[in-house]
């Protein structure tokens, strides 16, 4: 396997390699790229010897150059918005794995389709803008499209289960009555409005069970993690919004469960651990070994449920009409809410301004239809020219 690693550095890049290293001996790095922390990105180079390097700018490919002189290793360095693009489309590679994070990684899972590479998919914002697009593109160019989330890898695994791993992603027959995604409920699940109203940032970046980047840990604060996952599982799955319910499951044990027409159902369950989703969609439906952490039922203790509630975490209702309406709306919501956790992130905005900016924009923006990039980009820039007015 000769495998791209699109965001090596970050919390999924990281753990990809981690998978690469303990359980792919035979697989091939050929491309790594990174953003901000070039030293880790060095290390990384020097370890699996990757034939591509990318990072955002020529001052950071300088410090890489410099570093990889001491270690004797030259790949050739790439740099800037198409570099990326290229990247995603090397020839080489066999699968891409998407572990970029927010908007940027949709053109190069687009690229990487139209080259013919299957996709492992960590960046579920790709699919929450474009999905249309990027579901289209996979079954022209005979690409699979395997995601990384947890909850998405569950009920991949939920169906190839069912069926001995002979269903190809995506199928679902009519056999499927509902996937249910679990959610944490993340750090604020038990916490008043009044108290959420006030969190910061460090509370925020408290999750109770996974320990991700910081986008994704605020985005699982205010459950719009959740909203995005709902819109990547429609697309993912080829399901209408009905069929899938989302259910709070506090101790992350179930990462999703579907539940066929008979009444049974079927759950995939597991410690929190991203590399047990990682190794799958590299190798799945094959089991492969390791020696990671096994859950333990006897010490798991309860496994309990509740219903999402979308008064304290409103960014789920939006996301949601997001999705029933679709369009370029879901790349608006994407945009601003990826701005808004930065701000948040900074210090800049409460907790509710998060969801309060992006209700914002669905009431001052007409959605277009999505028929092509250009659709989406129109949509981030309107998106982005929105927040700089409120700011
Ligand atoms: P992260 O912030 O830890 O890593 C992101 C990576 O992208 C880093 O390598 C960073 O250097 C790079 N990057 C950042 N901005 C970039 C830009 N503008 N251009 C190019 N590269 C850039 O994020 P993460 O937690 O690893 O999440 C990555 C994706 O995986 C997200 O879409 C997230 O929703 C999804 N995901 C993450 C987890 C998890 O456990 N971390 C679980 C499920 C899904
Ligand atoms: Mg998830």
């Amino acid at each position: 396997m000769n495998v791209s690693i699109l965001g090596a550095t970050g919390s999924i890049g990281t753990q990809t390699l981690d998978v690469v290293r303990t359980c792919l001996p035979a697989a091939q790095v050929r491309v790594l790229t990174g953003y901000g922390n070039i030293p880790l990105l060095a290390e990384f180079v020097e370890e699996f010897t990757p034939d591509l390097v990318w990072v955002p700018d020529g001052a950071r490919a300088d410090s890489l150059t410099e570093i990889l002189r001491s270690k004797g290793v030259k790949p050739e360095i790439l740099t800037g918005e198409d570099g990326l693009v290229t990247c995603a489309e090397y020839n080489q590679a066999d699968v891409v794995v998407n572990a970029l994070v927010g908007k940027a990684g949709l053109a190069p899972t687009l690229a990487a389709i139209k080259a013919g590479k299957d996709i492992a998919l960590a960046n579920k914002e790709s699919l929450v803008t474009a999905g249309g697009l990027i579901m289209r593109l996979a079954r022209e160019q005979g690409v699979r499209v395997v995601p990384i989330d947890s909850e998405h890898s569950a009920i991949l695994q939920c169906l190839q289960g069912a069926t001995g791993g002979r269903l190809s992603e995506g199928f679902t027959g009519n056999a499927v009555e509902k996937i249910i995604l679990t959610a944490s409920g993340g750090p604020f699940r038990t916490w008043p409005k009044e108290r959420i109203e006030k969190a910061t940032a460090a509370d925020a970046l408290r999750h109770p069970n996974w320990a991700m980047g910081s986008k994704i840990t605020v985005d699982s604060a205010t459950l719009m993690n959740k909203g995005l996952e709902l819109i990547e599982a429609l697309w993912l799955f080829d399901q209408p919004m009905a069929n899938v319910e989302i259910i709070v499951h506090p101790q992350s044990i179930i990462h999703s469960m579907v539940r066929f027409v008979d009444g049974s159902v079927i759950a995939q369950l597991g410690l929190p651990d991203m590399r047990l989703p990682i190794l799958y969609a590299l190798a799945g439906p094959a089991r492969v070994s390791n020696s990671y952490p096994r859950l333990d039922f006897l010490t798991a203790g309860d496994l309990t449920f509740e219903a999402p509630d979308t008064e304290r975490f409103p960014c789920l209702a939006l996301a949601r009409h997001a999705s029933i309406v679709g369009g370029t709306l879901p790349a608006v919501m994407n945009t601003v809410n990826e701005w808004a956790v930065g701000r948040f992130l900074a210090d800049k905005i409460g907790f509710y301004g998060i969801s309060e900016l992006i209700a914002e924009a669905f009431s001052s923006y007409t959605v277009h239809e999505v028929n092509g990039l250009s659709d989406i980009r129109e949509a981030e820039d309107w998106a982005m020219e929105f927040v700089h007015k409120m700011r």
